[in-house]
């Protein structure tokens, strides 16, 4: 079994006990053992406006969207901004309305200066 197959049937497994999202695959913090939608994917079903971390849910129809799916078309959404989508599905126009959020690495901690150890012990 190849490893990309054997993480396909793992993500399978989770998806249906709940360990994964069905329709996005986010993972789940308690899964239920069956199915389930993730938050975020529960909040796609009210007709309010929503924020989505993976999916864009067209206004008319309600087909959802993988924006990772279609990078040709939808690379524009990855930018901050609103971006206008045509929907896959019935063709509807609308716009989307991207919020990147940022995170910051910082290197590894050094090994001390052993300057400072010197001058730490003479004191
Ligand atoms: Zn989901
Ligand atoms: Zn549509």
């Amino acid at each position: 079994m190849s490893l990309l197959t054997e993480w396909e049937v793992n993500r399978q497994n989770e998806i249906d006990t709940g360990g994964r999202c069905r329709q996005c695959e986010a993972l789940i913090v308690f899964p239920k053992g069956a199915p389930s939608l993730c938050p975020a994917c529960k909040d796609m079903l009210s007709p309010d406006p929503v924020d989505h971390p993976r999916r864009i849910r067209c206004p008319r129809c309600r087909a959802l969207m993988d924006p990772h799916a279609d990078p040709e078309d939808l690379a524009d959404l990855f930018l901050e901004g609103v971006h206008e989508v045509v929907c896959q599905s019935c063709e509807h126009e609308f716009d989307v309305t991207t919020t990147v959020s940022y995170t910051f690495g910082s290197p590894e901690v050094l090994d001390p200066d052993p300057d400072e150890i010197d001058r730490d012990e003479t004191r």
